[in-house]
């Protein structure tokens, strides 16, 4: 990385061009993500992701992804394939072309274990769990010192061993680390490194019913790894001093440096895996990949792109301080990508009737539209023009305000791609109900201008009735109707949960749309983007909204 670029660096690459300079890991960068196999990957996660592994990718190093699954009662094979996959489909490559087990390292953890014993710096405890919530103090008081902190090195190796071999219920013993119960920082004050669980483990089986916690676990296996920069969210930092005691303890040759950040908090959604899990689990949403869902799945199916999600992350950088990050910047991103990418095709939601009166019945007329502007290379497609159309009910008013330019009575409206029509006669049912629009087109208005110089002030989206292709869209609004939900304690926050997140409505489809897979993402002209869902049938296409187009007319409405 050039000198020059250190300005504008954030402070985790700082520390590593530093790193890199005063040549403290011998020219090395190692990072690692190391999710737990207990839920789908979130948008959060896909910060931490883009950070370890574009760090790595930015200097040469490697990134490693390691399954961090050492709580053997939640875990699952499901998850562990899912977060390869959206780890991946983000686009990175994790090194070495293999995935890294916190769990492959049992065996040397186990033997780490038996050292910090034989080192007088580990012993095996017989308080109960409650006992040793007890001991533990608080904030303001100091923890108690266990009676059994004072066993022999030769007691203590033969306890652990028989708890390795089965000889005690779960929760009747564990390993602590002997360090210090005064200390300020609770995490230090003699924390448990092994607790007994005759548990199945979803990969080592039951060779194992001594499971390592987290802290103890962490530090080791980024130490056997090499990694040199462990970077973490903030909540680790206090964790930190137990991190540098372990490697420490047991003089390892490899002492990652650990860094915290900020984690991200994205306003209307919540990223606690328990939380989403409990949306699934009861029901309130369908499934992980639902697409209101923040996860990555729920995004990857409702139309957002690595490219939109990656743009992001780097918007939003690295510090240490907390904040709320407003979801219209995610949404913001996926709408830049898309309007890049996306082909755009014609889609009426609320479909009013309007008849050529002037066309031929029966005649075809195919016009052209351009795929995607912002793209001349993507070409054009093809329009079928009849008599018969669908134009947006919304798109028509019969006794429009002043600022409404589309369609009215005794107006002309621009076709998209199409011609000037006037609009002639509206037609009503018995209940008053328009139900028709009779219009004319002009001839000579074919790509939108015409010969005599006459401008029109609208240009409205429209689909040949009988040659547009019915389907459904899913229209998606923000999952929560606050903020931060659960924020407020005295509301269960999944009573915040948006009763409007979902709106299904048939849309008529322009025809070129046909034969397009599951993923196809486009633009429904001056709506949003629509991403087709692995729902869809051949008879049956099925959109979902991805982000909507900015709408200024609801702007105007909201300002009169
Ligand atoms: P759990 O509560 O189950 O530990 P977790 O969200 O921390 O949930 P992990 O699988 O342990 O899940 O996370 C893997 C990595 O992703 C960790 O390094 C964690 O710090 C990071 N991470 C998790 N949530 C966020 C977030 N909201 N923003 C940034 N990084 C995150
Ligand atoms: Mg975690």
């Amino acid at each position: 990385m050039p000198e020059e670029r250190k300005e504008s660096l954030d402070f985790v690459r700082s520390i590593v061009v530093d790193d890199l300079k005063n040549d403290k890991h011998g020219g090395a960068v190692v990072t690692r993500f190391p999710p737990e196999p207990n839920g789908y990957l979130h948008i959060g996660h896909a910060k931490a992701i883009c950070i370890d592994f574009g760090i790595a990718a930015e200097f040469n190093g490697n990134c490693h992804l390691r399954m961090d699954d050492t709580n053997p009662t939640k875990e699952d094979l499901e998850y562990e394939d899912s977060i390869k996959q959206d780890v991946s489909w983000l686009g990175w490559k994790w090194s070495d072309n293999k995935v890294y087990y916190a769990s492959d390292y049992y065996e040397q953890l186990y033997q780490y274990a038996v050292e910090l014993i034989k080192r007088g710096k580990a012993y095996v405890c017989d308080l109960s769990q409650d006992d040793l919530k007890e001991h533990r103090g608080s904030l303001t008081e100091a923890g108690l010192e266990s009676p059994y902190r004072s066993r022999s090195i030769e007691d203590n190796l033969d306890l652990f061993e028989r708890m390795r071999r089965g000889e005690f219920p779960d929760g009747s013993k564990t390993l602590r680390a002997k360090i210090d119960m005064n200390s300020p920082n609770i995490h230090m004050r003699d924390p448990a490194i092994y607790r007994i669980r005759h548990t199945s483990h979803h990969r080592t089986g039951d060779t194992w019913c001594i499971y390592p916690m987290y802290d103890f676990a962490h530090c080791l296996s980024d130490s056997i790894e090499g990694i040199t920069h462990s970077i973490c969210t903030l909540e680790f930092e206090i964790h930190r001093p137990l991190y540098d005691w372990f490697l420490d303890a047991l003089e390892c040759k490899c002492h990652p440096q650990q860094i915290e950040f900020a984690r991200l908090n994205l306003s209307y959604t919540v990223m606690s895996k328990r939380k989403l899990l409990e949306l699934v689990k009861s029901g309130l949403v369908n499934g992980w990949d639902d697409p209101r869902m923040p996860t990555i799945c729920g995004l990857r199916r409702r139309g957002y792109t690595p490219a939109a999600i990656r743009k992001f992350c780097d918007i939003i950088g690295v510090t240490k301080y907390n904040s709320l990050t407003d979801i219209a910047l995610l949404e913001h991103c996926v709408r830049e990508d898309l309007n890049k990418t996306a082909p755009r095709i014609m889609a009426v939601m609320n479909p009013l009737k309007v008849v050529i009166e002037n066309f031929p019945e029966g005649q075809v007329e195919e016009l052209e539209g351009v795929i995607n502007p912002e793209d001349p290379e993507m070409g054009s497609r093809k329009l079928p023009f009849t008599r018969e159309l669908y134009i947006d009910r919304n798109d028509f008013m019969e006794e429009p305000p002043k600022k409404f330019f589309r369609l009215a009575p005794g107006r002309e409206v621009r076709l998209r791609w199409g011609y000037f029509i006037l609009c002639k006669e509206v037609i009503k049912n018995a209940d008053g109900e328009i139900i028709e629009l009779r219009c004319t087109y002009d001839p000579e208005t074919r790509g939108g201008s015409a010969p005599d110089g006459r401008k029109v002030k609208g240009t409205i989206h429209w689909v040949s009735a009988s040659h547009s292709i019915k389907g459904e869209a899913r229209i998606y609004d923000r999952l929560f109707s606050v903020e931060i939900p659960g924020v407020d304690k005295d509301v269960d926050w999944k009573d915040q949960l948006n009763p409007d997140s979902l709106a299904i409505k048939p849309v008529y489809l322009e025809p070129s749309i046909d034969g397009v897979k599951p993923g196809y993402t486009c633009q429904f002209e001056r709506q949003g983007y629509y991403c087709l869902d692995p729902d869809s049938t051949p008879e049956k296409p099925v959109f979902n909204l991805t982000v909507s187009l900015k709408d200024t007319w609801a702007k105007i409405q909201q300002k009169e």
